[in-house]
């Protein structure tokens, strides 16, 4: 059976080094007693050499990295995580969507070039508003703009999160999607995988639940909801609680 997948999204969090070692301790410990889930940590540029130096069962990866090397201040390229031993991007989170106008044709250049380079994107895709049960059409074309042009073989490393950006914590009247509607997302969400690249290839890549996951609801999402995985952002900022999700993971 797969491993599930439990990915920490920091954000711009801790403030510290000594904050996000000792965060991250927590998730190594938990990590190492059980068996059954996969856990990586998202986490800012500054903390990933120190993170990946400490951790052995957590991975570290970031939250973002860019396309190419070259005339783009302030951006961190993929060779430069590549070659300080990161493999691994979130891609396409709705916070760099909203906050640094990252457009889906943004999202397909980084997929495109961490996968050609034998990196892990792990590409967020959601609607901002839902009305009713269905998973909007949006969220098709997100998918279906971010992988175009990517070759079948490349695709074993791509993870996909559904993440509907109204029920992130921080967004005004946050609530977490149920397991029922995760479900039917991760229906579409193979569909519009299935149609692209064939059954059989959409049905390897891992697809993970992101929005206000938390010790409480964690179960619904891998049980009832078939989710290979969550990416959990405020909770992976509580210790405790981060260290009881890997445990429910492993058991889900
Ligand atoms: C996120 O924004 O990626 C996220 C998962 O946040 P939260 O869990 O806080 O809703």
């Amino acid at each position: 059976m797969n491993k599930k997948i439990i990915i920490a999204n920091w954000k711009s969090n801790p403030d510290s080094l000594e904050e996000a070692l000792r965060l991250a301790a927590h998730a190594e410990a938990a990590t190492r007693r059980v068996r059954g889930v996969e856990v990586v940590i998202a986490a800012p540029f500054p903390f990933l050499v120190p993170l990946a130096r400490m951790l052995k069962k957590v991975s570290v990866g970031a939250e973002d990295v860019f396309w190419d090397t070259g005339p783009y201040t302030g951006e961190v390229s993929w060779r430069q995580l590549k070659n300080i031993g990161i493999n691994q991007s979130i891609i396409g989170h709705s916070e760099r969507r909203l906050y640094c106008g990252e457009t889906d044709e943004m999202v397909n250049k980084k997929i495109l070039a961490l996968l050609e380079h034998g990196m892990k994107p792990i590409l967020c895709v959601g609607e901002t508003e839902r009305s009713g049960n269905e998973i909007p059409e949006s969220v098709g074309k997100q998918l279906a703009v971010a992988l175009a042009g990517i070759k079948k073989s490349f695709l074993k490393n791509l993870v996909v999160t559904y993440e509907p950006v109204w029920a992130i914590s921080t967004m005004p009247n946050a609530r977490p999607d149920t397991p029922d509607n995760a479900f039917r997302a991760l229906v579409y969400i193979r569909r519009i995988l299935s149609g692209l690249y064939g059954r059989k290839i959409a049905d390897a890549i891992p697809i993970i639940y992101g929005g206000s996951v938390n010790a409480g609801n964690i179960e619904g999402f891998l049980n009832e909801g078939r989710m290979a995985g969550a990416l959990v952002g405020g909770a992976s900022l509580r210790p405790k609680e981060f260290v009881e999700i890997i445990q429910i993971a492993s058991r889900a």
